[in-house]
């Protein structure tokens, strides 16, 4: 099957968070499964940072080989993707991400056609990439090139749905038609991921769980009508990890390699990881991390308002995240307030990510909504044990028995938790067992590739 891939962030060229290192691995393992695969992205000044061989096609795309012979296309722009930033800078989004995403839209059905690339899906990835199936119906339909292609469109997060002001509908270059209640138009703005779950053959989410989740008034963002209209067209698929990247016997990153047969140099690494932090060097003592972006989302009201109890805990936290300048600010006062027990560390470090995995005992996730989230999967790959909301794909992926799991959003159940995973740790034969069973645990991408081939199939199907 050909099947074309459009995501905003691709790993390793660019990446915000998880849709990045799906955006990444799904194509690997679509290669391998023996499909023909295109990727497109926008060419954002980051790209060249991956030490990545990246060509010109011609003036206007680049393209750079990743797996065997897929080809990852990267659309030029200076003046709308050589920037610092993907989305945006310190200032906020970036005023004209409409012009750059439809530009980016356009522009990868008009390589399709330049590269003779007949896909017969265009798997699409949150709200950037939208406008490609409004696009095909309303400008392409009578192309013959396009004839055969249907869309799948997987939503990584409702939260970001792509809105702008009326205004900019005109630059767009659409039929009036595609403005209305059944197209783009959510309370007089345009709406990006509304227009791609109305256009687009077929709909995914990245966790069963969550794929129901979003029907719901409390996780469906104001979106739970449309969803629940298209229940019959919404599918749910656990996002896999890519064990090429994170597998603790080969991480070139971490102090000490190690696996789930001989787990024992795992103690080596959270020795480095508590000289980083500046916390006592006791084996003893058990070490929690979290690895996310600062955003309510994430959990971090409810960790703010429990931090106090927390370090009052014979623990050490670590915490590696970019994000919201009010979380920076709770945690930084009090990292210096309990500076035994916490250490932060606001920037996007994908090697300190690494050795955090590695040397963690406990890995933190307290999100409110998870549409699937990566973070609990690659620590059960390195041997920490995932503390949990049960939600989404954490709900999924994570029981009691295989982590520590709170039902109610609410600090004093994530404090519980936290108390429990002390307690947990201090028996050191049942804890050597979670941790062994977590590491053998397999979340490979094979299986989820599968899955995703059986809903092109049915994409294709679609009339
Ligand atoms: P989301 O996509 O919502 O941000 P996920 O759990 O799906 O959350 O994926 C997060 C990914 O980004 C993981 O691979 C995680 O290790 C990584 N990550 C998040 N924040 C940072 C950071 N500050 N530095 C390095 N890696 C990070």
């Amino acid at each position: 099957m050909k099947i074309a891939i459009c995501s905003p962030e691709v790993f390793p060229f660019a990446k915000t968070g998880g849709l990045a290192d799906v955006a990444g691995a799904l194509p690997l393992v679509l290669e391998e499964l023996g499909e023909e695969v295109a990727v497109m992205m926008p060419a954002y000044k980051c790209i060249r940072q991956a030490g990545a061989d990246i060509r010109k096609l011609n003036k206007d795309i680049s393209f750079s080989v990743i797996g065997g012979k897929t080809k990852i296309y990267f659309l030029e722009n200076e003046k709308l993707f050589s920037r610092e930033g993907i989305y945006g800078d310190k200032h906020g989004d970036y005023p004209d991400n409409l012009e750059r995403f439809s530009f980016y839209c356009r522009g990868a059905l008009k390589l399709l056609k330049e590269i003779g690339f007949a896909a017969e899906i265009i798997h699409l990835h949150d709200w950037q990439a939208c406008l490609i199936p409004v696009y095909l119906k309303d400008k392409y339909s009578s192309d013959d090139f396009y004839r055969r292609t249907k869309t799948l469109l997987t939503i990584h997060n409702l939260g970001y749905q792509g809105i702008f002001p009326k205004e900019e509908f005109a630059g767009l270059g659409l039929d009036k038609k595609t403005f209305g209640i059944n197209g783009l138009e959510y309370y007089g703005k345009i709406n990006l991921l509304k227009g791609g779950l109305l256009y687009a053959d077929l709909i995914n989410t990245v966790s069963p769980a969550y794929s129901r989740e979003i029907q719901t008034e409390e996780l469906g963002f104001g979106l739970q009508g449309i969803l629940k209209n298209q229940s019959n067209r919404i599918f749910g698929i656990l996002n896999g990890v890519d064990y090429k990247i994170w597998d603790p016997r080969t991480d070139r990153h971490i102090t000490r390699n190690y696996s789930a047969l001989d787990p024992g140099p795992k103690a080596e690494n959270k020795a480095e990881l508590q000289k980083i932090c500046g916390f006592k060097a006791d084996p003893g003592v058990p070490l929690f991390a979290i690895v996310s972006r600062l955003a309510e989302q994430k959990g971090f009201d409810i960790l703010s308002e429990a931090i106090d109890a927390i370090c009052a805990m014979r623990l050490q936290l670590v915490i590696l995240g970019e994000g919201e300048a009010k979380y920076r600010q709770l945690l930084q006062k009090a990292a210096k307030k309990h500076a035994q027990n916490i250490s932060v560390h606001f920037k996007f470090d994908e090697p300190l990510a690494h050795q955090i995995y590695a040397g963690a005992d406990i890995f933190v996730m307290p999100s409110r909504y998870e549409p699937c989230g990566l973070g609990q999967l690659i620590a059960y790959k390195y041997g920490a044990i995932p503390l949990v909301f049960k939600t989404g794909g954490l709900a999924d992926t994570v029981t009691d028995k295989s982590g520590f799991v709170f039902e109610r959003y609410h600090k004093d159940d994530l404090i519980r938790e936290f108390a429990r995973g002390v307690e947990a740790f201090r028996d050191k034969k049942s804890w050597a067992a979670l941790v062994r069973q977590a590491m053998q645990f397999d979340y490979s991408w094979v299986e989820s590739g599968k899955k995703y081939l059986e809903l092109y199939r049915k994409a294709v199907e679609v009339r």
